[in-house]
């Protein structure tokens, strides 16, 4: 799980003295149709990246008050990765078969421009001369002004966060009394932006939302909005997560089919880490109109055997899993006398991914137990990136 990364990395080659185009394209050629495997055979797929460690929202499960207060030590500014170190360390990513961009914090929209990124991030092209499927997880708090230079911008896809309809609910969870109706105008924004592919996840505790689960599903039905369930996490160290308060995935499918009929679907990707149901129509067939409802089993069902995941913190370092306790400093190869080339970046990179076992969910019983995996080592999800 927390291996010191670094000390298995394939040794560099030193390739300097040709032109990083022609070092790359050669890269490509041999590494052309392969995947860059981890220890575990699991290739490199997605990228989240997380833009900013603040937010806007208080959510008791990821950024408690007690603990991100006034007091509160930020990142500071410069010690974030700049537009272009992000474009520049994605491109590599791209070239190991990345194939997936998520922007995510924190709350992304708050970092300033953060549609200049976008844009510059949807310039990318595979190998092939694809186009990333590139994306970004918001709160939704500042959508309804940003969306449609989001879209301008190149973005396709977003999934905005919301745990509820009611809003004496809501407001308890983000803990700074936002209102439901602004998340919702964000929503309508995005829509109305032009933004095809939009869905909202709500993620449920016990004794909290969970009765906003049948509202939510009877809400977004047959809106072309994709809801998806996720069962509360522990990741980080400081949201007090009691596996007495996961209600799993399977309760919530359960209720959902006790008013809404539904109808598994296949898996969409490799890696998809949701589980898909279609709501039947008449018929009993899944119903596109009506379209499809997710649940995300992180806790109940690991997934870890198809894991293609990596996370870019704020400050540039990356994290194998969302649970992994150490990250690799990557901005330490941007910056300085010395840069790294790009061909000397992609080694890095792979050789990082070629040495991950991280399964943290699948093990999560037999190890929390474990000095390296007690909660206080690991990192909160608004650095990594959820
Ligand atoms: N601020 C943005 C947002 O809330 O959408 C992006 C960052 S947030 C860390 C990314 C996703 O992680 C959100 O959908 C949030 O609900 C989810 N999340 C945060 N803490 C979680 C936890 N303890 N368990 C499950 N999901 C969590
Ligand atoms: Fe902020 Fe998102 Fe975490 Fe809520 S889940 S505190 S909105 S980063
Ligand atoms: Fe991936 Fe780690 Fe989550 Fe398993 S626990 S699915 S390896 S991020």
């Amino acid at each position: 799980m927390s291996e010191p990364h670094l000390a298995r990395v394939i040794p560099l080659r030193e390739l300097r003295s040709a032109s990083a185009d022609a070092q790359i394209a050669a890269y490509a050629t041999k590494t052309a149709g392969k995947s860059v495997l981890d220890r575990l055979g699991r290739p490199l797929r997605d990228l989240r990246i997380s833009v900013t460690d603040r937010c806007n929202f208080r959510c008791s499960y990821c950024m408690p008050k007690e603990v991100f207060g006034r007091d509160y030590r930020y990142l500071p500014h410069d010690s974030l990765l700049n537009f272009d170190e992000i474009t520049r360390l994605s491109r590599q990513f791209v070239e190991l078969g990345v194939r997936k961009l998520r922007l995510t914090g924190g709350e992304p929209l708050l970092r300033k421009n953060v549609e200049q990124l976008v844009r510059q991030l949807s310039e990318l092209r595979t190998p092939e001369g694809e186009e990333i499927d590139l994306t970004m997880t918001t709160n939704g708090a500042l959508l309804a002004s940003k969306a449609r230079a989001l879209k301008e911008a190149g973005l396709n896809r977003v999934t905005v966060s919301l745990d509820g309809l009611n809003d004496e609910v809501f407001k308890r969870m983000n803990d700074v009394d936002f209102p439901v109706g602004k998340v919702l105008k964000g929503i309508e924004a995005a829509q109305a932006a032009g933004i095809s592919n939009i869905k909202v996840n709500m993620v449920v505790k016990r004794g909290t939302n969970e009765h906003e689960v049948l509202p939510m599903a009877k809400f977004f039905r047959g809106t072309g909005v994709t809801l998806r369930f996720i069962e509360f996490m522990d990741v980080g160290a400081t949201n007090g997560w009691r596996m007495a308060d996961v209600v799993p995935s399977e309760d919530i499918v359960r209720l959902i089919s006790s008013e809404l009929p539904l109808v598994p679907l296949a898996a969409s990707s490799a890696g998809e880490t949701a589980q898909r149901y279609g709501y039947a129509g008449q018929n009993g067939q899944p119903d596109k109109l009506l379209g499809e409802v997710g649940v995300i089993s992180s806790v109940t069902k690991a997934f870890c055997s198809d894991c293609n995941r990596a996370r870019l913190s704020t400050e540039g370092r990356l994290f194998l899993c969302l649970f992994g306790s150490q990250g690799v400093d990557l901005r330490q190869f941007l910056r300085g006398e010395n840069p790294m080339s790009d061909v000397e970046l992609i080694n890095v990179i792979a050789g990082i991914w070629q040495s991950r076992a991280d399964r943290y969910s699948e093990l999560r019983e037999k190890v929390l137990v474990m000095p390296s995996l007690q909660r206080s080592a690991r990192p909160e999800m608004s650095y990594i990136g959820g």
